[in-house]
Protein backbone atom coordinates (compact mmCIF):
# COMPACT_ATOMS: atom_id res chain seq x y z
CA UNK A 1 0.00 0.00 0.00
CA UNK A 2 1.13 3.78 -0.86
CA UNK A 3 1.47 5.70 2.22
CA UNK A 4 2.00 8.99 2.33
CA UNK A 5 5.06 8.78 0.65
CA UNK A 6 4.86 9.12 -3.00
CA UNK A 7 7.65 8.33 -4.15
CA UNK A 8 7.70 4.61 -2.73
CA UNK A 9 8.67 2.09 -5.64
CA UNK A 10 7.60 -1.69 -5.52
CA UNK A 11 9.26 -4.31 -7.00
CA UNK A 12 7.00 -7.45 -7.86
CA UNK A 13 7.94 -10.88 -8.73
CA UNK A 14 6.01 -14.10 -9.68
CA UNK A 15 7.27 -17.28 -7.53
CA UNK A 16 6.09 -20.56 -8.36
CA UNK A 17 4.45 -22.47 -5.81
CA UNK A 18 3.31 -26.10 -6.24
CA UNK A 19 1.62 -27.48 -8.84
CA UNK A 20 -0.13 -24.59 -11.25
CA UNK A 21 0.24 -22.13 -8.58
CA UNK A 22 2.37 -18.87 -8.31
CA UNK A 23 2.88 -16.31 -5.04
CA UNK A 24 3.35 -12.84 -6.02
CA UNK A 25 6.34 -11.37 -3.71
CA UNK A 26 6.50 -7.61 -3.48
CA UNK A 27 8.79 -5.76 -2.13
CA UNK A 28 9.47 -1.93 -1.02
CA UNK A 29 12.53 -1.08 -2.83
CA UNK A 30 12.84 2.51 -2.01
CA UNK A 31 15.46 3.12 0.28
CA UNK A 32 17.71 0.67 -1.73
CA UNK A 33 17.01 2.95 -4.54
CA UNK A 34 18.09 6.36 -2.67
CA UNK A 35 20.76 5.03 -1.89
CA UNK A 36 21.47 3.94 -5.05
CA UNK A 37 20.75 7.70 -6.44
CA UNK A 38 23.23 9.11 -3.74
CA UNK A 39 25.47 6.89 -4.29
CA UNK A 40 25.25 7.89 -8.31
CA UNK A 41 25.06 11.79 -7.06
CA UNK A 42 28.18 11.45 -4.76
CA UNK A 43 30.30 9.49 -7.41
CA UNK A 44 29.41 12.55 -9.84
CA UNK A 45 29.97 15.05 -7.83
CA UNK A 46 33.05 14.01 -6.76
CA UNK A 47 34.42 13.48 -10.29
CA UNK A 48 33.35 16.67 -11.67
CA UNK A 49 35.02 18.36 -8.50
CA UNK A 50 38.46 16.49 -9.19
CA UNK A 51 38.74 17.68 -12.54
CA UNK A 52 39.61 21.27 -12.01
CA UNK A 53 42.37 20.94 -9.53
CA UNK A 54 44.13 18.08 -11.87
CA UNK A 55 44.34 20.08 -14.73
CA UNK A 56 45.60 22.54 -13.07
CA UNK A 57 48.04 20.30 -11.48
CA UNK A 58 48.90 18.35 -14.86
CA UNK A 59 49.44 22.25 -16.08
CA UNK A 60 52.00 22.81 -13.76
CA UNK A 61 53.58 19.29 -14.67
CA UNK A 62 54.20 20.49 -18.20
CA UNK A 63 55.69 23.89 -17.41
CA UNK A 64 58.23 22.07 -14.63
CA UNK A 65 58.99 20.02 -17.38
CA UNK A 66 59.85 22.38 -19.97
CA UNK A 67 61.85 23.90 -17.68
CA UNK A 68 64.12 20.68 -16.69
CA UNK A 69 64.75 19.77 -19.64
CA UNK A 70 68.77 19.83 -18.91
CA UNK A 71 68.16 17.40 -15.77
CA UNK A 72 67.51 13.91 -17.05
CA UNK A 73 66.76 12.55 -12.99
CA UNK A 74 64.38 15.84 -12.40
CA UNK A 75 62.66 15.52 -16.04
CA UNK A 76 61.91 11.82 -15.41
CA UNK A 77 59.93 12.57 -12.29
CA UNK A 78 58.09 15.41 -14.06
CA UNK A 79 57.27 12.86 -16.77
CA UNK A 80 56.03 10.13 -14.38
CA UNK A 81 53.95 12.45 -12.33
CA UNK A 82 52.18 13.79 -15.49
CA UNK A 83 51.32 10.07 -16.35
CA UNK A 84 50.08 9.80 -13.10
CA UNK A 85 47.82 12.53 -13.64
CA UNK A 86 46.52 11.71 -17.43
CA UNK A 87 45.68 8.36 -15.68
CA UNK A 88 43.41 10.15 -12.97
CA UNK A 89 42.25 12.53 -15.00
CA UNK A 90 41.64 8.77 -17.29
CA UNK A 91 39.80 7.31 -14.03
CA UNK A 92 37.43 10.81 -13.68
CA UNK A 93 36.20 10.90 -17.36
CA UNK A 94 35.40 7.14 -17.10
CA UNK A 95 33.17 7.13 -14.16
CA UNK A 96 31.64 10.65 -15.45
CA UNK A 97 30.84 8.71 -18.56
CA UNK A 98 29.46 6.17 -16.21
CA UNK A 99 27.31 8.37 -14.13
CA UNK A 100 25.82 9.77 -16.95
CA UNK A 101 24.84 6.29 -17.90
CA UNK A 102 23.65 5.31 -15.12
CA UNK A 103 21.26 8.68 -15.03
CA UNK A 104 19.59 8.38 -18.54
CA UNK A 105 15.91 7.60 -18.89
CA UNK A 106 16.06 5.77 -21.87
CA UNK A 107 13.18 3.71 -23.73
CA UNK A 108 13.23 0.50 -25.81
CA UNK A 109 13.86 2.39 -29.20
CA UNK A 110 15.16 5.31 -28.33
CA UNK A 111 17.72 6.74 -30.65
CA UNK A 112 19.03 7.91 -33.86
CA UNK A 113 20.82 6.55 -36.86
CA UNK A 114 24.13 5.01 -36.69
CA UNK A 115 26.44 4.09 -39.16
CA UNK A 116 28.14 1.32 -37.48
CA UNK A 117 30.36 0.30 -40.43
CA UNK A 118 31.62 3.92 -40.63
CA UNK A 119 32.40 4.49 -36.70
CA UNK A 120 34.57 0.68 -37.01
CA UNK A 121 36.49 1.72 -39.56
CA UNK A 122 37.81 4.33 -38.39
CA UNK A 123 38.17 2.62 -34.92
CA UNK A 124 39.92 -0.57 -36.29
CA UNK A 125 42.44 2.04 -37.92
CA UNK A 126 43.62 3.88 -35.13
CA UNK A 127 43.97 0.75 -33.03
CA UNK A 128 46.25 -0.88 -36.14
CA UNK A 129 48.00 2.57 -34.81
CA UNK A 130 48.33 2.24 -31.69
CA UNK A 131 48.82 -1.90 -31.76
CA UNK A 132 51.99 -1.55 -34.59
CA UNK A 133 54.46 -1.87 -32.52
CA UNK A 134 53.06 -4.78 -30.32
CA UNK A 135 53.02 -6.43 -34.28
CA UNK A 136 49.60 -7.28 -33.50
CA UNK A 137 47.16 -8.00 -36.64
CA UNK A 138 43.74 -6.52 -36.59
CA UNK A 139 40.94 -7.69 -38.96
CA UNK A 140 37.61 -6.26 -39.99
CA UNK A 141 34.84 -8.07 -41.57
CA UNK A 142 31.86 -5.70 -41.89
CA UNK A 143 28.39 -5.32 -43.54
CA UNK A 144 28.40 -1.96 -45.19
CA UNK A 145 24.60 -1.70 -45.25
CA UNK A 146 24.31 -2.66 -41.37
CA UNK A 147 23.26 0.29 -38.99
CA UNK A 148 21.91 0.72 -35.79
CA UNK A 149 19.15 2.86 -34.18
CA UNK A 150 21.03 3.57 -31.09
CA UNK A 151 23.16 6.59 -30.04
CA UNK A 152 25.95 7.22 -31.55
CA UNK A 153 28.77 8.60 -28.85
CA UNK A 154 27.56 5.49 -26.36
CA UNK A 155 28.20 2.94 -29.06
CA UNK A 156 31.57 4.03 -29.51
CA UNK A 157 32.66 4.26 -26.49
CA UNK A 158 31.22 0.66 -25.98
CA UNK A 159 33.16 -0.65 -29.18
CA UNK A 160 36.52 1.05 -28.85
CA UNK A 161 36.49 0.10 -25.00
CA UNK A 162 35.99 -4.04 -26.56
CA UNK A 163 38.77 -3.47 -28.89
CA UNK A 164 41.23 -1.53 -26.99
CA UNK A 165 40.83 -4.58 -24.64
CA UNK A 166 41.79 -7.31 -26.77
CA UNK A 167 45.24 -4.79 -28.03
CA UNK A 168 45.99 -4.22 -24.26
CA UNK A 169 45.75 -7.86 -23.32
CA UNK A 170 46.78 -9.75 -26.56
CA UNK A 171 50.39 -10.62 -26.35
CA UNK A 172 53.20 -9.76 -29.48
CA UNK A 173 52.28 -11.07 -32.40
CA UNK A 174 48.97 -12.13 -31.98
CA UNK A 175 45.44 -11.26 -33.97
CA UNK A 176 42.33 -9.69 -33.44
CA UNK A 177 39.42 -10.04 -35.28
CA UNK A 178 36.49 -7.34 -35.45
CA UNK A 179 32.95 -8.63 -36.98
CA UNK A 180 30.04 -6.69 -37.59
CA UNK A 181 27.19 -8.76 -38.99
CA UNK A 182 23.44 -9.93 -38.90
CA UNK A 183 22.34 -12.95 -38.66
CA UNK A 184 18.43 -14.41 -37.90
CA UNK A 185 18.84 -13.29 -34.42
CA UNK A 186 19.60 -9.79 -34.56
CA UNK A 187 23.25 -7.87 -35.29
CA UNK A 188 26.13 -8.72 -33.43
CA UNK A 189 29.72 -6.97 -32.97
CA UNK A 190 32.51 -9.10 -32.04
CA UNK A 191 35.92 -8.85 -31.01
CA UNK A 192 38.12 -11.87 -30.90
CA UNK A 193 41.95 -12.32 -29.56
CA UNK A 194 44.09 -14.70 -29.41
CA UNK A 195 45.37 -12.99 -25.88
CA UNK A 196 45.74 -14.11 -22.51
CA UNK A 197 42.53 -15.13 -21.96
CA UNK A 198 40.48 -14.80 -18.51
CA UNK A 199 39.81 -18.26 -16.17
CA UNK A 200 36.17 -19.25 -16.05
CA UNK A 201 35.12 -18.03 -12.10
CA UNK A 202 36.44 -14.67 -12.84
CA UNK A 203 34.44 -14.38 -16.13
CA UNK A 204 30.64 -13.28 -14.25
CA UNK A 205 32.34 -10.39 -12.19
CA UNK A 206 34.33 -8.45 -15.36
CA UNK A 207 31.40 -5.89 -15.80
CA UNK A 208 31.27 -4.77 -12.16
CA UNK A 209 33.75 -1.41 -11.24
CA UNK A 210 36.89 -1.84 -11.13
CA UNK A 211 36.91 -5.45 -11.12
CA UNK A 212 40.28 -6.78 -12.43
CA UNK A 213 42.03 -9.76 -12.85
CA UNK A 214 45.10 -8.65 -12.93
CA UNK A 215 45.34 -5.46 -11.50
CA UNK A 216 49.08 -4.76 -12.23
CA UNK A 217 48.87 -5.72 -15.89
CA UNK A 218 45.62 -3.20 -16.49
CA UNK A 219 46.99 -0.27 -15.08
CA UNK A 220 50.37 -0.61 -16.54
CA UNK A 221 48.58 -0.53 -20.30
CA UNK A 222 46.43 2.30 -19.25
CA UNK A 223 43.18 0.25 -17.51
CA UNK A 224 40.72 1.99 -16.01
CA UNK A 225 38.65 -1.01 -14.33
CA UNK A 226 35.36 0.98 -15.76
CA UNK A 227 35.58 -0.17 -19.51
CA UNK A 228 33.50 -3.07 -19.17
CA UNK A 229 31.14 -1.64 -16.59
CA UNK A 230 30.78 1.29 -19.47
CA UNK A 231 30.00 -1.48 -22.13
CA UNK A 232 27.30 -3.20 -20.13
CA UNK A 233 25.49 -0.02 -19.62
CA UNK A 234 25.83 0.99 -23.05
CA UNK A 235 24.24 -2.44 -24.18
CA UNK A 236 21.88 -2.01 -21.60
CA UNK A 237 20.96 1.15 -23.13
CA UNK A 238 20.15 -0.60 -26.84
CA UNK A 239 18.50 -3.18 -25.30
CA UNK A 240 21.66 -5.50 -26.35
CA UNK A 241 23.39 -8.18 -24.22
CA UNK A 242 27.02 -9.09 -23.62
CA UNK A 243 28.32 -12.49 -23.86
CA UNK A 244 31.91 -13.29 -22.67
CA UNK A 245 33.71 -16.77 -24.26
CA UNK A 246 36.87 -17.10 -22.73
CA UNK A 247 39.99 -19.88 -22.25
CA UNK A 248 42.85 -18.85 -20.28
CA UNK A 249 46.13 -18.64 -22.33
CA UNK A 250 44.15 -19.12 -25.39
CA UNK A 251 42.24 -15.52 -25.85
CA UNK A 252 38.39 -13.99 -25.34
CA UNK A 253 35.62 -13.37 -27.51
CA UNK A 254 33.19 -10.58 -26.49
CA UNK A 255 30.09 -10.41 -28.19
CA UNK A 256 27.44 -7.56 -28.23
CA UNK A 257 23.63 -9.16 -29.39
CA UNK A 258 21.55 -6.78 -30.84
CA UNK A 259 18.08 -6.91 -31.53
CA UNK A 260 16.24 -7.31 -34.69
CA UNK A 261 14.19 -4.45 -34.07
CA UNK A 262 17.26 -2.21 -33.65
CA UNK A 263 18.41 -2.94 -36.53
CA UNK A 264 18.18 -0.11 -39.77
CA UNK A 265 18.86 -1.76 -43.37
CA UNK A 266 20.93 1.51 -45.42
CA UNK A 267 21.90 0.26 -49.09
CA UNK A 268 25.19 -0.88 -49.31
CA UNK A 269 27.13 1.76 -51.56
CA UNK A 270 28.35 -0.13 -53.89
CA UNK A 271 25.49 -1.64 -54.86
CA UNK A 272 23.63 1.71 -55.07
CA UNK A 273 26.61 2.53 -57.58
CA UNK A 274 26.39 -0.11 -59.87
CA UNK A 275 22.21 0.07 -59.78
P1 LIG B 1 40.55 -2.60 -17.40
O1 LIG B 1 40.67 -1.14 -17.54
O2 LIG B 1 41.19 -3.14 -16.16
O3 LIG B 1 40.93 -3.35 -18.63
P2 LIG B 1 37.83 -3.45 -17.97
O4 LIG B 1 36.56 -3.16 -17.24
O5 LIG B 1 37.92 -3.05 -19.39
O6 LIG B 1 38.98 -2.82 -17.11
O7 LIG B 1 38.07 -5.02 -17.88
C1 LIG B 1 37.99 -5.70 -16.63
C2 LIG B 1 38.97 -6.85 -16.55
O8 LIG B 1 38.57 -7.88 -17.47
C3 LIG B 1 40.38 -6.48 -16.97
O9 LIG B 1 41.12 -5.93 -15.88
C4 LIG B 1 40.95 -7.82 -17.44
O10 LIG B 1 41.38 -8.55 -16.33
C5 LIG B 1 39.73 -8.52 -18.02
N1 LIG B 1 39.66 -8.39 -19.51
C6 LIG B 1 38.91 -7.53 -20.23
N2 LIG B 1 39.07 -7.71 -21.55
C7 LIG B 1 39.95 -8.73 -21.69
C8 LIG B 1 40.53 -9.43 -22.82
N3 LIG B 1 40.22 -9.11 -24.09
N4 LIG B 1 41.39 -10.46 -22.56
C9 LIG B 1 41.69 -10.81 -21.29
N5 LIG B 1 41.19 -10.19 -20.20
C10 LIG B 1 40.33 -9.18 -20.38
Amino acid sequence: PAGPDTDRQLSARMVPYGNRQFLLSVRDVTRIHRLEQMRRDFVANVSHELRTPLTVIAGYLEALAEDAQDDPALLRTYRSMEGQATRMRQIIEDLLTLSRLEAAETRPGDGEPVSVPAMLASLVEDARILASEARLDINLESDTGLWLNGVEQELQSAFSNLVSNAVRYTPAGGSISVRWYEDRNGAHFEVQDTGIGIAAHHIPRITERFYRVESDRSRATGGTGLGLAIVKHVLQHHDARLRVESRLGEGSRFICDFPAERIIRRANPATALAA
